[in-house]
């Protein structure tokens, strides 16, 4: 049975897997991934991490068919170059699948963690049987992977999917991490929420997750756990926030025609609160055969979507 290696890396942690050619996690681990310590830190716990795994499996490099890589930025998935991850400081041009494939005699392969995600959704969890669709990711962003006729979409320089910054406003709107105005993530994100209500309570609405926060900063946890409550300032937040991306995902819906949209991230949790705004909307606005042809679901594989679909990276 053909074994490969799935790499999940993240501000905070990094995450590894063995995984069967049935998408099976047969072992897993995860490692801090300590950015301040230079990328050479992480680059060494990773090759650590790879070796346990080898021994605790009892398996030689040889029996592994490929290492996959999935990471938060812009990668050059041609060469195996990480060019720049904002969460990550100091990985700028780190051609990360030369050093691991010089180390351990694997073939080994990067892309984008959305798209990794995107990957393992589309082979084992709410993209089963799926030729076309978008896998969005709502969390301190929107990021997404996309399928069109049963394979990934990276572009021309692998820069597809960027349905975050799909303008929603001509006139200006929001500033985005992007440098421009009026992006979709500027209006809805996590970071919007917390702006959202923030403003809520500045301007002397009563609501349940200023005493849920009782004097620390409001997350979109909070907000959320609020709203589940029964809150209605909190309820309110996230229609907005699933208007708003219901709104985009009618010109992607307009533009593409999936089958299905599977939308995960932290954001995401929220459940029917984000997903019924969403699906209301898009519904409304997109045209009707593309509208109709569409389902909107919530990821079914969690956090294990990233190793999942870097294990996979080796043959798509
Ligand atoms: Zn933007």
């Amino acid at each position: 049975m053909a074994q490969r290696i799935g790499i999940d890396v993240g501000g905070t942690n990094v995450k590894i897997a063995l995984v069967s050619d049935k998408g099976k996690i047969i072992y897993s681990n995860s490692i801090p991934t300590r950015a301040e310590m230079g990328y050479e830190y992480t680059i060494n716990s990773m090759k650590d991490a790879i070796r346990d795994l080898l021994k605790e499996t009892k398996m030689k490099a040889s029996d592994i068919e490929g290492i996959g890589f999935g990471f938060p930025g812009q990668i050059d998935c041609k060469k195996g170059v990480v060019r720049l991850a904002p969460n990550i400081p100091g990985w700028v041009n780190v051609p990360i699948a030369s050093i691991m494939e010089k180390e351990f005699g694997i073939p080994t392969r990067v892309d984008n963690d959305v798209r990794t995600a995107a990957l393992g959704e589309l082979n084992y969890g709410a993209g089963v049987g799926c030729e076309n669709l978008v896998c969005i990711t709502v969390g301190t962003g929107i990021g997404s992977g996309l399928v069109i006729n049963g394979k990934l979409v990276r572009g021309a320089d692998n820069a597809a999917g960027e349905i975050g910054h799909i303008k929603l406003n001509m006139q200006g709107g929001p500033l985005c991490g992007c440098g421009d105005r009026g992006c979709l993530e500027a209006y809805a994100s996590g970071p919007s929420i917390v702006a959202m209500a923030e403003e809520y309570i500045r301007g002397g609405k009563s609501t349940k997750f200023r005493e849920m926060a009782n004097g620390n900063p409001i997350t979109p946890y909070i907000v959320c756990e609020a709203a589940k409550a029964g809150d209605p300032v909190a309820q309110r937040i996230f229609n907005i926030m699933g208007e708003y991306i219901g709104i985009g995902m009618a010109s992607v819906v307009n533009l593409l025609n999936p089958e299905r949209i599977i939308v995960g991230g932290g954001v995401a949790d929220a459940g029917d609160l984000l997903l019924n705004p969403l699906k209301e909307t898009l519904h409304k606005r997109a045209m009707k055969i593309a509208g109709s042809a569409v389902e909107v679901v919530p990821a079914q594989l969690g956090n294990t979507a990233g190793v999942i679909g870097a294990s996979l990276l080796i043959e798509s």
